[in-house]
């Protein structure tokens, strides 16, 4: 016998250190893309929502910011993320007032910040934000994705249960165009640090540059992956798909193309595609899935429209397709999908398909190899494999994009993370993360 599970429902917004109802009473259903139902509810805020939570957070500013080392530890000690965890050693080595000349050089916090996050990796990507807000002494308005709200309530219950001073942290619900634009062009917000698409991100910056705020940009990718022709090719090709298809694809720093010697093409497909057919669809709870749905059924869709626009452009299905995997009969999955003989003016070679598909492209010598890597209006991720490491970092320093990794390097959350280009611009992560919540002033003496 099945037992019913009534739906959750968040009716609260957390602001000003309280859990207060919602202006409106519209609500937004968050589905489980696995079983495709409805998991729980969340309030739908409105711009009336934010001015409450701007003002909370203005209201809070003053106090945070003359406070913010002691109270840092209370982010180690109540909140076991990375992001929080590195932020106290961080502020211990930052230089908050420097000797220039007959300047002293101050950093202060650059104030009420805004923060607005994307599905796709939902509670690292808040915590990237708020840590080091609140760290540096900002107080902080966040909105999470609409899709992924959940561990945002999570995160707010801890705070009120660590007893954060009220307004510091406050959170908003709702949709981009009604709660995101909101936060970006409300005259109450100092610097808005967003995470999300190239669109809304080049929306969220015509915003904030009219209104002449800070802001950091961390949009999307579209990152290659250059095989040198002295690599281990079943060592580089394997390490390339499955960074391809983690999280199903739906990574900012994915790398989504493949780019191999010409005369090497048939044996970088082969294995391409045994990598991509190993990895398991299913249910994400299961330990040998390794692919699980997409997040919705509008971003399946949309990365299914990817894949037969790059049949009918004319790169070669190697695995996959746009069909629904088989034995599947629910959940938003797409098929680890590999094409070969796509040439970088292509669609499927220049837009971010945010989904497990992996094009290869052939070079014909190094220059070419750097030349199609550096072709792409993005420079967020990528990766360059040699057998020999010096040679491998001396083509990496000529890729235009915010990181690099050498032979499988692996993912430092310590070091700085952003991209170039209209992968946007600002930093997040580490120290160089830290220090854009903070302006400078030169106090001359
Ligand atoms: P999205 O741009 O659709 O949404 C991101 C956030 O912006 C959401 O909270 C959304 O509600 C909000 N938003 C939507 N319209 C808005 C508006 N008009 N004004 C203000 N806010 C608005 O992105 P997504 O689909 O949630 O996330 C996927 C994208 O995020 C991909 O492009 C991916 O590459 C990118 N991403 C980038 C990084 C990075 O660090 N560079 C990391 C993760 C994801």
């Amino acid at each position: 016998m099945t037992t019913m599970i009534p739906t959750p429902v968040h009716d609260r917004l957390y602001i000003g250190g309280q859990w207060v109802q919602a202006t409106g009473d519209e609500t937004i259903d968050v589905v489980n893309p696995y079983t495709e139902e409805v998991i729980a509810r969340i309030p739908a805020g409105t711009a009336a929502d934010v001015d409450r939570a701007v003002a909370a957070a203005r209201a809070a500013f003053g106090g945070w910011a003359a406070t913010p080392v002691g109270l840092a530890r209370l982010i180690q000690v109540g909140l076991p993320t990375m992001s929080f965890a590195t932020m106290r050693g961080l502020l211990d080595e930052l230089v908050f007032e420097e000797e220039v000349g007959n300047s002293l050089v101050v950093r202060e916090p650059i104030g009420v910040v805004a923060a607005i996050a994307p599905w796709n990796y939902p509670l690292h990507q808040i915590a990237a934000k708020v840590a080091p807000a609140l760290a540096a002494g900002c107080t902080v308005v966040v909105k999470p994705s609409e899709v992924t709200p959940l561990c945002a309530f999570a995160l707010a219950e801890i705070f009120d249960e660590v007893g954060f001073p009220p307004g510091v942290m406050n959170l908003v619900t709702g949709y981009g165009q009604t709660v995101g634009a909101a936060m970006t062009g409300h005259a109450g917000v100092d610097f808005v640090t967003f995470t999300g698409s190239e669109g809304v991100g080049r929306l969220t910056g015509s915003v904030t540059g009219g209104n002449l705020v800070p802001a950091a940009l961390e949009l999307g990718g579209k990152s290659a992956c250059v095989v040198l022709d002295d690599a281990d090719m079943q060592l580089a090709i394997t390490a390339c798909v499955t960074r391809c298809m983690l999280n199903s694809g739906q990574t900012c720093i994915a790398l989504t193309r493949l780019l191999v010697p010409r005369h090497r093409l048939p044996e970088a497909e082969a294995i391409a595609a045994a990598v991509a057919e190993a990895h398991t669809l299913g249910d994400p709870f299961d330990h040998a899935t390794l692919v699980g749905p997409l997040v919705s059924a509008q971003q399946r869709d949309r990365v299914r429209d990817w894949i037969r626009r790059g049949s009918q452009e004319g790169a070669r299905l190697v695995t996959g397709g746009a069909d629904a995997p088989a034995g599947l009969d629910r959940g938003y999955f797409v098929a680890p999908t590999v094409f070969s003989d796509v040439s970088s003016d292509m669609t499927i070679a220049q837009e971010e398909i945010f989904g497990p598909v992996l094009s290869i492209i052939a070079y014909d010598d190094e220059e070419d190899a750097i030349r199609i890597a550096n072709d792409s209006r993005f420079g967020l991720s990528g990766a360059v494999w040699s057998g020999d490491e010096g040679h491998a970092l001396r083509v990496a320093r000529r890729i235009r994009t915010g990181q690099v990794d050498v032979n499988g390097g692996a993912f430092n959350p310590c070091a700085p993370f952003g991209g170039v280009g209209c992968s946007g611009h600002g930093r997040e992560l580490g120290a160089h993360g830290l220090e854009e919540f903070f302006y400078l002033k030169s106090i001359q003496l």
